[in-house]
């Protein structure tokens, strides 16, 4: 495997970044994850783009433009001959003394890998998955937007021990005010009377790329869809319950809190999406 730093590629053993970089004393840094389907890198503009706006968002200078950001991917993956996989993406504060001031960094570092991921057995994928909600709350935008994909996850965290706790794959987390906000590494979807319903950005959630490509998908097949307010309500009297991430790709959801959605099998307009979103990925 080869592995980009900030220009160079180096195998597994040798991919190192300081004990004083910035991201690792503080999480302060960002990061992205992206598939690679039939040898093309899904949506790799949109990721990137999220990264630089998150970068302008918290001052990060990254060294490379927008354009040779995409090509350095691209080459990891060329190098890596990768033709399906997972690639991530870090921008760090980089390498400075001790204390936070991101100013003490004189450079960022940028690493690159192209590897697998599974995040839930393949199985899970045809019979769905349990959730619960999380009583850890999404960071509110008014303190930290979760629009900036960070490098400090320990909220998202806290929510998964929960949701490990309780025997599930996967949390729920609600807002500050109690609206649900998102899963702690995907999406959320419900399907109610043959609509397609998701949080909207405003509730304080990442706005993902996976769901902003259902959300298209939907629409282009005269599915209605709306982003809109969901209360825990809606979710355990939804006909039918999705999850969605680069990741987590599509998951159908069977219940949340023990109240079964639907029959308690992943329901014909999920099954419907994520043949569609198969089409897509392969077209
Ligand atoms: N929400 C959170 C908190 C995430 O970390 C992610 C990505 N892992 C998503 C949603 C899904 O975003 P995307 O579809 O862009 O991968």
């Amino acid at each position: 495997m080869e592995i980009y730093i900030d220009g160079e590629w180096f195998d597994k053993e040798n991919a190192r970044v300081s004990v004083y970089d910035h991201g690792l004393l503080y999480g302060d840094g960002l990061f992205e994850g992206i598939r690679i389907y039939g040898g093309k890198i899904f949506k790799l503009k949109e990721h990137i783009l999220r990264l630089f706006e998150g970068a302008r968002a918290i001052r990060l200078e990254l060294n490379l433009s927008l354009e040779e950001t995409m090509a350095a991917v691209e080459e990891t993956v060329r190098r890596n001959n990768r033709k399906e996989g997972y690639i991530r993406l870090l921008a760090t504060r980089g390498r400075g003394p001790l204390g936070i001031d991101p100013f003490s960094c004189p450079r960022s570092t940028l690493v690159i890998i192209a590897d697998d991921i599974s995040l839930y057995p393949a199985t899970l994928y045809k019979t769905g998955i349990p959730i619960i909600t999380a009583s850890t709350r999404r960071l509110s935008a008014r303190i930290f937007d979760p629009r900036i994909k960070s490098l400090n996850y320990l909220n998202n965290i806290l929510a998964k021990i929960e949701a490990r706790d309780a025997g599930c794959p996967e949390a729920v987390m609600l807002s500050e005010e109690g609206y649900v906000a998102e899963c702690t590494g995907d999406n959320i979807f419900i399907v109610k009377d043959g609509h397609l319903l998701t949080p909207a950005s405003w509730h304080g959630l990442l706005e993902g790329i996976t769901r902003n490509t259902l959300l298209e998908l939907a629409e282009k097949k005269g599915i209605p869809s709306k982003e809109t307010t969901l209360t825990r309500f809606d979710l355990y009297t939804a006909d039918e319950c999705f999850l969605t991430g680069s990741g987590a790709e599509l998951i159908p959801v069977i219940s949340v809190d023990k109240r079964m959605i639907g029959d308690g099998k992943p329901g014909p307009l999920t099954a419907r999406m994520m043949k569609a979103f198969t089409e897509l990925i392969y077209s």
